[in-house]
C-alpha cells in the first residue's frame, strides 16, 4: 500500500487512484526566462522519481508538466535582448531540456505550453464569469471573486478572515479595481510592446494561475489524481488553481497534492531573486548530473536539504560505489561460467530479491528515498560478499539486474557507460564500406544501426566518412 502525505488534509493517506491502474499526475513546471537553477531541479527530480515508482508498481501515468512561458520576466528579458518574448522561451525550453535529460528525468507525456493554450483560458475564464465566480472591471481586466468560493483556503489552511487581516500585501499596484483585495487576476489587459491576444473583455493576456487549471483539465481531465510542485507553490498559486477549477468543473481538482521543501543555500531558499542560485549547467561542469541526482534523493522531499560542496563530494563518492559494484558484476559475468545456477545460488537470489521488498517498503512510506538509497547499499554490501568468479553468469547477471532495476526506479544508471574505442569503430567503418560496395545494403545499415546504438554518427564528406560520437 503506498502511502502520500497529502497537504490538503496535513496527513499521510493511502494512495487510490479514481481509475484502477492509471494514475493522472500534474507538476507545476518552470517560467522560462533563463536557465534552470538546482532548486528548480529539486521538484523535476523528485516527481519523475515518484512517477518511476508508480510505473514499478503496475500504473500507467500519465504525467503532465508545464512550460509557463508568457511572463513579466520573459517579456522583461526579450525587451532586454530586443528580441520577441518568443523567442527567449523557445531557447530556455530547449536547454531546460537538456538539464532534464542529463538528470535522467524522463520528458512528461505531455509539456503543454501556456501560450498554446489560451484559447482553453478564455473558454474556462468565460465559464467562470456565467457562474458569477469572475467578473471584468473596467480597464477590461478580469477578476477571481475569491469570497464566492466559500473553500478558498483549504490546502494552505488559511482562512478567509487571516486573509482580510494581511490583505494591504495582497493589492498589487494597477490592480486597484478589484471588488475586494482577495481576488486576483485571470485576464489583463496588454501594455505597450508586450504579447498579447483576443479576449471578449480586452486585448490582452492571461494571469499566472489559470494555466494549470486549464491544461490540467485539457490533459488529465477535471478531476486528477496528485498536483505536485515546489512548496512556495501552496499560496496563492495551488490554492488560486483550485478555485478556478472547482468553480468551473464542479468537481474536487486534485485528490493528493504533494509538495516537495526547498532546497536551501546557508539555510536559506535558492533562488533567482535572491541572487543565490547555482544554475544545473553550472554544476554540470563539476560532475555528472546523475550525482547532482542521487544528492537530491539522499533526503526525504519533504525535508528542506542544505546545498553544499561536501555533500555533494560525499555523494559523488557513493555513487561511485554502486557503479563500481555494477560493473564489477558486468567484469565477472563475462567471464563467468555458463553453467545452469545451482541451488544455493537460487536460495542467494531470493535473499538478494528480497531486498526489492525492504526497498518498496521505503518507497510505500511517502516516497522515502533516503531509505530506498539505504537498502540499495544493503543490497549492494550483500552482492560484494557473495558472488564470485565462482558463481554462474546467470546467477551473476540476476544480482545485477536485481540492482539496476532499483537504481532505475531512482532514476540512477548504475550501468558504465562502455567505452568504444576508436579502432573498433573504424573496422566497422571499414566493413560497412566494403559491404557497400558488394552491394550489401543490409549489412551496411546494420552496421549502421550498431554503430548508433554505440553513440557514433557517421557523416558523409567529400573526403570519404568521417565519424564523431554524439
Ligand atoms: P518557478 O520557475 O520559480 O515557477 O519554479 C519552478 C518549480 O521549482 C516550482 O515547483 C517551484 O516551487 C520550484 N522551486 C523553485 N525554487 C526552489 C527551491 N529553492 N527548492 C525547491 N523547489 C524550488
Ligand atoms: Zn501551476
Amino acid at each position: 500500500m503506498i502511502k502520500v502525505y497529502n497537504t490538503l488534509n496535513k496527513r499521510k493517506e493511502e494512495f487510490v487512484p479514481l481509475r484502477e491502474g492509471k494514475v493522472s499526475m500534474y507538476v507545476c513546471g518552470p517560467t522560462v526566462y533563463n536557465l534552470i537553477h538546482i532548486g528548480n531541479a529539486r521538484p523535476m527530480i523528485v516527481f519523475d522519481t515518484v512517477r518511476r515508482y508508480l510505473e514499478h508498481k503496475g500504473y500507467q501515468v500519465n504525467y503532465v508538466s508545464n512550460f509557463t512561458d508568457v511572463d513579466d520576466k520573459i517579456i522583461k528579458k526579450a525587451i532586454e535582448e530586443q528580441t520577441s518574448a518568443q523567442e527567449v522561451s523557445e531557447r530556455y525550453i530547449a536547454e531546460c531540456e537538456k538539464d532534464m535529460a542529463g538528470m535522467n528525468v524522463r520528458p512528461a507525456t505531455v509539456h503543454p505550453r501556456a501560450t498554446q493554450e489560451i484559447g482553453g483560458m478564455i473558454e474556462m475564464i468565460g465559464t467562470l464569469i456565467e457562474k458569477g465566480f469572475a467578473y471584468k472591471a473596467e480597464d477590461g481586466t478580469v477578476y477571481f471573486r475569491t469570497r464566492k468560493f466559500g473553500e478558498y483556503g483549504k490546502l494552505s489552511h488559511k482562512n478567509l478572515d487571516d486573509l482580510r487581516s494581511g490583505e494591504r500585501s495582497l493589492l498589487v499596484s494597477g490592480e486597484d479595481q478589484k471588488e475586494d483585495p482577495l481576488d486576483f487576476v485571470l485576464w489583463k489587459p496588454k501594455k505597450d510592446g508586450e504579447p498579447y491576444w483576443e479576449a471578449p473583455w480586452c486585448l490582452g493576456r492571461p494571469g499566472w494561475h489559470i494555466e494549470c487549471s486549464v491544461m490540467a483539465k485539457r490533459y488529465l481531465g477535471p478531476e486528477i489524481d496528485i498536483h505536485a510542485g515546489g512548496e512556495d507553490l501552496i499560496f496563492p498559486h495551488h490554492e488560486n488553481e483550485i478555485a478556478q477549477s472547482e468553480c468551473c468543473n464542479g468537481v474536487p481538482f486534485a485528490h493528493y497534492w504533494m509538495h516537495n521543501a526547498f532546497l536551501n543555500i546557508d539555510n536559506r531558499k535558492m533562488s533567482k531573486s535572491l541572487g543565490n542560485f547555482f544554475t544545473v549547467r553550472e554544476i554540470s561542469e563539476k560532475y555528472d548530473l546523475q550525482v547532482l541526482r542521487f544528492f537530491m534523493l539522499s533526503a526525504h522531499y519533504r525535508s528542506p536539504l542544505n546545498f553544499s560542496a561536501d555533500l555533494m563530494e560525499s555523494s559523488r563518492a557513493a555513487l561511485e560505489r554502486l557503479v563500481n559494484a555494477v560493473d564489477n558484476l558486468t567484469f565477472l559475468a563475462r567471464n563467468a561460467k555458463d553453467e545452469p545456477m545451482s541451488e544455493a545460488e537460487e536460495a542467494l537470489l531470493a535473499e538478494a530479491r528480497a531486498f526489492t521488498d525492504k526497498f518498496d517498503e521505503a518507497m510505500d512510506d511517502d516516497f522515502n528515498t533516503a531509505d530506498a538509497q539505504a537498502v540499495l547499499f544493503d543490497l549492494v554490501r550483500f552482492a560484494n560478499s557473495n558472488v564470485t568468479g565462482e558463481n554462474s553468469r546467470a546467477f551473476i547477471v540476476e544480482v545485477k539486474k536485481v540492482i539496476t532495476t532499483l537504481g532505475d526506479i531512482l532514476g540512477l544508471i548504475l550501468e558504465k557507460k562502455q567505452e568504444v574505442l576508436d579502432d573498433e569503430i573504424e573496422a566497422l567503418i571499414e566493413e560497412r564500406q566494403a559491404a557497400r560496395k558488394a552491394r550489401n545494403f543490409a549489412r551496411a545499415d546494420e552496421i549502421r544501426d550498431q554503430l548508433a546504438a554505440m553513440g557514433i554518427q557517421l557523416l558523409d564528406t567529400r573526403e570519404g566518412v568521417k565519424w564523431k560520437r554524439n
